[in-house]
């Protein structure tokens, strides 16, 4: 799939729709979910143009990729979860219900989170 210039985390990453920012680097914006699953949902997204972990893992640089997770890593930090724990997930395509084609990754934290999936 051809990565869509016009899909809504690009026009966050270009500032033309507002977010709620966590943490920012070269690689990589974190920002909260807009209707959060847990009480801790924040999105992690590269800043280059990736449709999914897919297109990210094929096409990206050692140092986009190397970046763009360590930033993962700080924005768990900054949030403040790393000692009650947390769960990152990224969806890929049609079976995970990905519904934003630019590579993201969810932090959820705050309570329990219960079993890692769904069992039907
Ligand atoms: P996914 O199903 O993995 O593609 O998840 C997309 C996520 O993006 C969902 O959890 C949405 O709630 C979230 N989302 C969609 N639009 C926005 C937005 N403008 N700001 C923050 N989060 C958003």
């Amino acid at each position: 799939m051809a990565y869509d210039s016009n899909n809504i985390f690009a026009k966050i990453l270009r500032g033309e729709i507002p977010c709620k920012k966590v943490y920012e680097d070269d690689f990589a914006l974190a920002f909260h979910d807009i209707q959060p699953q847990a009480p801790v949902h924040v999105l992690v997204i590269p800043k280059g143009p990736y449709v999914s972990l897919d297109d990210f893992s094929l096409e990206a640089q050692p140092a986009e990729i190397g970046g763009f997770f360590a930033a993962v890593g700080e924005t768990a930090r900054v949030l403040g979860v790393v000692e009650g724990g947390y769960r990152i997930l990224a969806n890929v395509g049609r079976d995970a219900n990905q519904e934003v084609a630019h590579f993201h990754v969810h932090i959820f934290a705050g309570r329990p989170l219960g079993p890692m999936i769904k069992k039907s």
